[in-house]
């Protein structure tokens, strides 16, 4: 059984902005919206000139707006990661733009914090101390940051394991603070990267909960890579199927469910709707792995 906790209503993203709401929907003009991000005729190349180059990323245009879920899927190798270290400001891209806020990426931004698949903690430190680890390196006043790392950890159950070490905690438990870790920064925008992949499906079903009632009660901007089609229909606004490599944006699905959404939603017909439409469009491409 799921803790009721976890199943609070939520707020759509209609709710939360109904003009800019509209713009979000299928087929989007953006007309009076600023969205958060966007990428013009996106491309990444690896490796240097003539030898052994792999385009990775070709031609990506889209917009993702304030507030908006969004969600990558595609198959192994497409790019998924790529796309995401570029908008993280981790990795230069070769060719087009992208707009963070209105303006040009240049590198790491303060408002973005990224969640990988492994948690990376610091074995040496107590989760309270990894979580704090951001506040540390942007050297801003740690005392100021230790009442909402304590709300952050109570918020995803880890209340009592503050002062324990990683090696302590389940693959749940520490992936919930590398969460809190991304969160304590308040960034606008969350980059997460398969963040639930190593997980067992009862605690990844449990994660997903927990990051809708997250997202819901912060009006952040969360961009995620998953390789479960479920798992994208359920969480978001809008899902990015991407094709192989050199990866590109095959078709952009908006999720029209309601929120709040609980797992039940699952066994609906619309859902089933969006999940043969996704895996159509994936097998086209060779299937998801
Ligand atoms: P995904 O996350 O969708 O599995 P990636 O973005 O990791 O895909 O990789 C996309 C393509 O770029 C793959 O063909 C991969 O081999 C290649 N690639 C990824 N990282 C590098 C790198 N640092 N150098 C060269 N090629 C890379
Ligand atoms: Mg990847």
């Amino acid at each position: 059984m799921l803790p009721s906790k976890v199943v609070r209503p939520m707020r759509s993203i209609a709710a939360m902005n109904p003009v800019r709401a509209a713009t979000v929907s299928p087929g989007t003009g953006a007309d009076n919206a600023q969205p958060l991000i966007v990428a013009r005729a996106l491309s990444k190349t690896y490796g240097a000139a003539d030898r052994h180059q792999v385009t990775a990323l070709k031609n990506l245009d889209f917009e993702i707006y304030d507030g908006e879920f969004v969600s990558v899927v595609g198959q192994s190798g497409c790019g998924k990661s790529t796309l995401l270290k570029v908008l993280a400001g981790l990795l230069p891209y070769s060719a087009g733009s992208v707009e963070l806020n209105g303006k040009p990426l240049r590198g790491p931004s303060p408002e973005a914090a990224v969640v990988f698949q492994s948690p990376v903690l610091l074995p040496w430190r107590t989760v309270i101390e990894n979580v704090l680890l951001p506040i540390e390196f942007r050297k801003l006043p740690i005392a100021n940051y230790r009442q909402k790392a304590a709300d952050l950890l109570a918020l995803v159950g880890l209340q009592d394991f503050a002062r324990r070490y990683p090696f302590e905690l389940s693959g749940g438990m520490q992936q919930r603070a590398a969460i809190v870790r991304a969160l304590v920064q308040d960034p606008r925008l969350l980059l997460m990267d398969e963040p639930f992949g190593a997980l067992d499906a009862m605690t990844r079903e449990q994660m997903n909960l927990e990051l809708m009632r997250i997202w819901s009660g912060s009006r952040k901007t969360v961009f995620f890579i998953t390789h479960s089609i479920a798992e994208a229909i359920f969480l978001s606004d809008r899902v990015f199927a991407m094709t192989t490599r050199p990866g590109t944006i095959a078709d952009v699905i908006s999720i029209d469910l309601p929120r709040p959404r609980d797992l039940s939603i699952i066994n609906t017909d619309r859902f089933g709707r969006y999940a043969a439409h996704l895996h159509s469009l994936l097998d086209a491409q060779g299937g998801m792995f």
